[in-house]
This record gives C-alpha cells, sequence and structure tokens, in this order.
C-alpha cells in the first residue's frame, strides 16, 4: 500500500479536535500534520503538540524558501503545512492527517488529488456552533463573531468534500470518522497495482 492522505476541515467548535485526537489514539498508522502558525497559543495548547508557534516574519520567510506543501491566512493569521514530513510519511505507507480549512484542502486536492479522502465537519446549524465557541471561553466576543462569520464562508465549500458528518453526538460521529478513514486506504490508486497483480497473478 501506498500513504494516503486524509483533510479534516470544519469550522472551530465543531468538535474537530476532540475526534482528530481520539481517532488518532484509537487507529495505528496514521500520521498528523502538524501545521505551522502565527496565532497566540492558546492557554491548553503546546508548542510542537498542537501547533509549531512563530512569529509573522519567520512565517513569511517560510513562505519564500518553499517550505510550505499549502499556506493560508484563517481570521488574520498564517496558518501552514510543511511539505517534507508529509512526503515521508506518505513514503512510509501511512495516512497522513491535515486539519486545514477549506482554503488547503483545495490545494491538496490540486496537488494529491487521487490519494486524498476529505471530510467536512460541521454543527447542525450556526446557533449550535456560536453556542459551543462561547461555552469554550478561550476567545473573546469579536474573535467568536469573526470564527463564526468564518464558518458562514467556509460552508460554502462543503460540496468540495468527499464526506460531510454533522456532529450532534461525539460517539457517533467518531466511529463514521473511524469508518471513513479505514476506507481512505482502500483507495485503488494508493495500491501499487502492479505489483499486487503480479503476485496476485503468481508472476515472478
Ligand atoms: P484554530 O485557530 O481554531 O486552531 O484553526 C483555525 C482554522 O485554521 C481551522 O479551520 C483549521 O482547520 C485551519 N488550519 C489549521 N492549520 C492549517 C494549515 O496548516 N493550513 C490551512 N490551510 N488551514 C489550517
Amino acid at each position: 500500500m501506498r500513504g494516503t492522505i486524509l483533510v479534516i476541515s470544519g469550522p472551530s467548535g465543531s468538535g474537530k479536535s476532540s475526534l482528530l485526537k481520539e481517532l488518532l489514539a484509537s487507529m495505528e498508522n496514521l500520521y498528523f500534520s502538524i501545521s505551522t502558525t502565527t496565532r497566540q497559543m492558546r492557554k491548553d495548547e503546546e508548542d510542537g503538540v498542537n501547533y509549531h508557534f512563530i512569529s509573522k516574519e519567520e512565517f513569511e520567510k517560510d513562505i519564500q524558501s518553499g517550505m510550505f506543501l499549502e499556506w493560508a491566512k484563517v481570521h488574520d493569521n498564517y496558518y501552514g503545512t510543511s511539505l517534507k514530513p508529509i512526503l515521508k510519511a506518505i513514503n512510509e505507507g501511512k495516512t497522513a492527517i491535515f486539519d486545514i480549512d477549506v482554503q488547503g484542502h483545495k490545494i491538496v486536492r490540486d496537488r494529491f488529488g487521487k490519494i486524498t479522502t476529505s471530510v467536512f465537519i460541521t454543527t447542525k446549524d450556526q446557533i449550535t456552533l456560536k453556542d459551543r465557541l462561547e461555552k469554550r471561553d478561550s476567545d473573546t466576543k469579536e474573535t467568536v463573531n469573526l470564527r463564526v462569520n468564518n464558518a458562514v464562508t467556509e460552508m460554502t465549500c462543503i460540496h468540495e468534500y468527499d464526506y460531510i458528518l454533522i456532529n450532534n453526538d461525539l460517539k457517533n460521529t467518531l466511529e463514521e470518522l473511524r469508518c471513513i478513514a479505514k476506507l481512505s486506504r482502500r483507495k485503488a490508486s494508493s495500491v501499487d497495482i502492479e505489483s499486487f497483480f503480479s503476485k496476485w497473478a503468481n508472476i515472478e
């Protein structure tokens, strides 16, 4: 098997991070792509675990030196995916998981469409999303509003995804996500067909 890519997008507050944490803990051969960002680190976050936190100047230097597979400006901050570790993970036959926005998804799909499966995770409506963001208590009122507005824009791109999950219940959504992650490894394009056929037909 060759490596594959699983893109997970969805508004902050959709439950994406909790789902990803559970998925990563329960499946083998996954590689989580830790993005680089210029946004402020939150109280419950750790540098090098949730993100690589760097300055705007450093980020712009990295863009110039072609470090990123993709990068985007989201909520006024830069976010980017480093190319090198992703290529390594794919060459090792792993499933590389990206938690990226709709702009990043477009780029990954353009470059690695054949081995990419994508999932958009969201809430049942906008009110639920706002409610969850307010309860999270990690953002100011302005940031919550910015995130909700951004979610509305992101929702206009959901038809570009392979799967849409409405996260009403964490356990059920996790089960669905696990099924998708398993099947994403069975894409015909991720199988080394020549070698598989040689073995199958017993050709030396
Ligand atoms: P947050 O600030 O809530 O961690 O993330 C904000 C948004 O940025 C989320 O939609 C998340 O998926 C997106 N994001 C995180 N890392 C990347 C990245 O490397 N590239 C892109 N394009 N988006 C990212």
